[in-house]
This record gives C-alpha cells, structure tokens and sequence, in this order.
C-alpha cells in the first residue's frame, strides 16, 4: 500500500541577529562566525490530514527576550489558507518559549507531547535558573490548562501519529525534545526542530549552549541520519539558510514560507 505523500512548509516568524559565536556552540572560538536564528513553525500537509507543528511566540516575548518578531504565527497559517482556530492537531516539539507559546489561539486543537517533556517543565529540574530560562512561565500553565481540558496527547518515545508520520523523542536540549519524521514525495523529511538548531549542529557534531543533556544531543545527530533519507533531508529547527535552500510556497511568499517537501537548491553537503 503507497502512503499519501504530505506537504511541508515552514514559515518564518522572528529572528535574532548580532549573536555571538558562544551563543550557538559550546567551545566556540570568539573570532569563529556566528550564525544569525530564525523561527519557524512548521506545516504537515495532505488530503486527510494537517498538523501544525509548534506554536512560536508573540509580541511580549519577543520584547521581552529582544527578538525580531515578524508576524504572528498563528495568523501567518492563513497565508497558507488555513485558520488557526480550525486547527485540530499541534505537535510541540518541545515547550521552550519559541515552540510553545500563543496556545490560547489554537482553540480546538490537541497539543502531541512527550511526557518527559511536561515532567521537565513542571518538576526539580526548574528549580535551577538555568534550565528554567528558555521556559515562560505563562506558556507552561497554559499547556497545563490544556492538560486539565483534555486537549493534551502523550506521547512515550516512539509514535506513528498516521501512516507517513512519526514521533521520536530525542531529549539533550531539552528532556523531553521530540523530532518529526515525515513522508513527502522525495522521500523522508526530518524536522529536527532544537534536536540542530543550525546545519552546522549535527554536521559537524557541535553542541549548542542550551541543554539538559550532551550524551543525548550528540545521540540525536545519529537519529537524524539514521531517519532522513539524507543529510539533505533533515531540515535544522533555527537555520536561516533554510530560506534560501528551499523554494518559497508562492511568488508573494518569498522569504515566508517555504516548501521542503521541494527538492532544496543545492545541497548542505557541497
Ligand atoms: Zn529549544
Ligand atoms: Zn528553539
């Protein structure tokens, strides 16, 4: 039986520029290049199915925490014709500010989590400043509210959500760090999500500064390669350059949103 291929976008909501090489990788030399992050929420397309897959965040974060914020992304979904208060199934990759905030705006929805990722952000790990830092407090209560409406789904490692669309667990940059991996026409597609932030993580095998756990980020560049069907096909959760290698959904669309289900302009590994 052929599985229904899904389309992928990502779509571009905020960036942070001016970072210092010792923001992206443990061990950094000062003088190395530092790479500028985008945010993106990502898209999972087909006939029977869509999943959104992160939230972002909104205005008062980006003030808050200094980062450009561009549009909303739960209004950015119309660009792709869909309504955010339509949207049945979230898929939160983790619960730091970037990928789980603005969860009052999917009101139908059912957040997929993994359950080391809730324990993480409500249990002793948050009592160290430091773990704490990328978490809002707002963002966890309300993924609670959403545990007490029934709205949450739980996941334990390794899930099929449908046919062409599983869960993994990775942890390292947080406990409870999930990646995606998806069916689309030029084969399997991996959403790292934090498991890279950039191509250079889990090329180069370089660690980034926000972490729980290195033994289980590294563990987490083998998943990625063991998972997507190439390195070409894993796509890092914060790379600008996933802009320039991916074409944009539409002409008007140029810089927004992207298609990864696309073949990519030239390959990372040139
Ligand atoms: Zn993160
Ligand atoms: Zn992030």
């Amino acid at each position: 039986m052929s599985i229904e291929p899904f389309e992928v976008f990502a779509i571009r909501y905020a960036h942070h520029g001016k970072r210092h090489p010792a923001e992206n990788f443990v061990l950094a030399d000062p003088h190395e290049f530092a790479s500028d992050l985008d945010y993106f929420i990502w898209v999972l397309r087909r006939n029977d199915a869509t999943y959104i897959v992160d939230t972002g965040f909104g205005e008062e974060a980006a003030i808050r925490r200094g980062r450009e914020l561009f549009r909303s992304p739960a209004e950015s979904l119309r660009l792709l014709d869909l309504d955010p208060h339509k949207v049945t199934d979230v898929i939160l990759t983790h619960l730091h500010y970037d990928h789980a905030g603005t969860l009052d705006q999917f009101p139908r929805a059912r957040f997929h989590l993994q359950d080391l990722e809730m324990a993480y952000a409500t249990g002793r790990s948050m009592c160290h400043a430091g773990l704490r830092l990328p978490f809002d407090l707002e963002n966890v209560l309300d993924m609670v509210r959403k545990v007490f409406a029934g709205c949450a789904v739980f996941h334990d490692g390794d899930t099929e959500l449908v046919p062409g669309l599983t869960l993994h667990r990775v942890g390292g940059h947080s406990a409870g760090l999930q990646i995606l991996r998806v069916w689309t026409r030029r084969g399997w597609v991996v959403l790292a999500s934090d498991a890279s932030h950039l191509y250079a993580h889990f090329q180069c095998g370089r660690i980034f500064p926000v972490l729980y756990n290195a033994g289980e980020m590294l563990e987490g560049y083998k998943l990625l390669d063991r998972l997507a069907g190439s390195p070409d096909h894993i796509i890092p959760g914060h790379d600008p350059l996933v802009m320039q290698l991916y074409p944009a959904a539409r002409p008007d669309l140029e810089g927004i949103v992207v298609r990864l289900h696309a073949t990519p302009s030239h390959s990372v590994l040139t």
